[in-house]
């Protein structure tokens, strides 16, 4: 695996700001209960959509395999378009599903 050097300061502040706690993983909704893509920082907690976050890339590599002739802006596209409508629920269901089907390997080599 070929890395630039680096001298690890700012691995060394992230890994300090996991150490502190004060992080969440869920569902984010806003005021609205509309439900938010990423994460975000209040000044004091983390929080992060990790399932949302897994179910968009799931999502969008399955469209790939499904769709090939798709364009990679096309299928953001519709990732976008599905994920933003999908119920929590359906979220959830996709996600275990994932969980239940992925082959769970320490490292995959990336096609060339
Ligand atoms: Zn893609």
């Amino acid at each position: 695996m070929s890395k630039r050097r680096y001298d690890g300061t700012l691995l060394l502040a992230v890994m300090a700001e996991l150490g502190q706690g004060r992080i969440e993983s869920g569902f984010i909704h806003d005021k609205s209960g509309k439900l938010l893509m990423d994460g975000f920082c209040d000044g004091k907690r983390v929080a992060v959509s990790e399932i949302i976050q897994t179910v968009d890339t799931i999502c969008h590599e399955l469209l790939h395999r499904r769709f090939p002739h798709w364009s990679e802006p096309y299928i953001r596209n519709r990732t976008t378009y599905l994920l933003r409508r999908m119920t929590e629920a359906q979220i959830q269901a996709v996600y275990d599903e994932f969980q239940r089907r992925a082959v769970k390997r320490k490292s995959i080599m990336f096609p060339e």
